[in-house]
């Protein structure tokens, strides 16, 4: 395949901010998620709960300090890129990613945690056969953006084709996710929430609005949150007033005959983090 400079100069600087990004996202929480960490930790009255939250921000706080990651779920890598109309759409964009995540693995270091699905071998550097997930879309500055995402929240997520007359089920679907997974997914959780679109398209969007800032919530989000966290299952699954830190919701439009619901459940780790790649 023959290469030329400006696609090698796009693949290189998109490997360097798709490493930063990694390692940014890694080490530090996001604002917003630390905030709302800090606000739950405050008003939370249950004990157990309560050291739960002062052993998760000191983990935050050493994992800052020392420069090691958050969790030793370093997770798979989940990028985003958006594309200004400057930017050319080719095979470099994904090379870049790629090498970015494999340079990242070995400098943070990070976990390998991408493996074969059924023969479990492990490809040794968090690449592989449509690993990193790469999604991009047009916007007006060129980003990444990567969600390195832990097995043990992702593997409680769900989604369901419910009928178009079960609109107002949606939130007790959300509710009964979090209820199934009890203390697995490392709570307090974040829920990404996709509503409509296809099959497929729920689940991009369940995980696209982990993206979303979760300092607020509108209504309909604060409502499902608060009826989790009515459930009790509380910090790591020990009881407690805070299950969910916050839900954040998605929609597309979808077939008139369809009404998909996901829920990308997220544990208290939410990490991302967004780069501007120069070139
Ligand atoms: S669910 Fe989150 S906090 Fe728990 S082990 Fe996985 S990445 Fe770490």
């Amino acid at each position: 395949m023959m290469i030329n400079s400006a696609d090698s100069t796009l693949s290189g600087a998109l490997a360097e901010a798709t490493e930063r990004a990694l390692v940014e996202a890694e080490l530090r929480l996001p604002p917003d998620v630390l905030a709302v960490l800090r606000r739950a930790a405050a008003t939370e009255r249950n004990e157990i709960a309560r050291q739960e939250f002062t052993n998760i921000l000191e983990n935050v706080e050493l994992a800052r300090e020392r420069r090691v990651p958050i969790c030793q779920d370093t997770g798979v890598p989940v990028v985003y890129i958006t594309l200004p109309p400057d930017v050319p759409f080719s095979a470099s964009l994904f090379t870049g990613v790629r090498e970015g995540v494999h340079r990242a693995t070995a400098a943070i270091p990070l976990r390998p945690n991408v493996v074969d699905p059924l023969t479990r071998e492990n490809t040794g550097d968090n690449t592989g056969v449509g690993v990193p997930v790469v999604h991009v879309a047009p916007g007006d500055r060129f980003t990444v953006t990567v969600l390195p995402k832990g097995a043990g929240s992702e593997n409680v997520s769900r989604i369901g084709m419910l009928l178009p007359s079960q609109a107002a089920e949606v939130p007790k679907f959300v509710v009964e996710t979090v209820l199934l997974a009890g203390g697995r997914p490392c709570p307090p959780v974040i829920l990404g929430v996709g509503i409509g679109g296809t099959f497929d398209a729920a689940a991009a969007l369940a995980k696209e609005a982990l993206l979303l800032p979760v300092d607020a919530m509108d209504r309909y989000e604060q409502e499902i949150c608060d009826t989790v966290n009515a459930l009790g299952i509380g910090p790591m699954g020990l009881g407690g007033d805070t299950t969910a830190l916050a839900v954040k919701v998605k929609r597309a439009d979808c077939h008139t005959a369809s009404l998909p619901v996901a829920v990308n459940v997220q544990c208290w780790a939410c990490r991302r983090a967004t780069v501007e790649v120069r070139w």
